[in-house]
């Protein structure tokens, strides 16, 4: 059982182009998205070493730290919108 839970080594991740085995490498976020992806620790940034592919990919960590970052991220989202509403109808009514 403690198998499945398991973490997978992103070394050993194939590439979605060239299909090989271990040529991912962990890669730096370029533009505001990457870094919106990275910040969120959902999705990783891999650069291909064999055919040059740059994607990101999702971050293999286990279900109940998936469904918590989940969990921040909608909080963090309902926060942001109450307190933008709150500031909004504050100073435009
Ligand atoms: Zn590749």
């Amino acid at each position: 059982m403690s198998k499945l839970l398991h973490k997978v080594d992103p070394a050993f991740a194939r590439c979605p182009s060239c299909k090989s085995i271990g040529a991912l490498n962990r890669s730096r976020a370029r533009t505001i998205w990457e870094k919106i992806l990275k910040s969120l620790r959902i999705f990783r940034i891999y650069r291909c070493s064999e055919c040059g592919w740059r994607g990101v990919k999702f971050s293999f960590g286990t279900t109940k730290n998936f469904l918590k970052k989940l969990l921040y991220l909608a909080l963090g989202v309902v926060v942001t919108a109450y307190i933008v509403s709150y500031f909004l109808s504050r100073y435009f009514n």
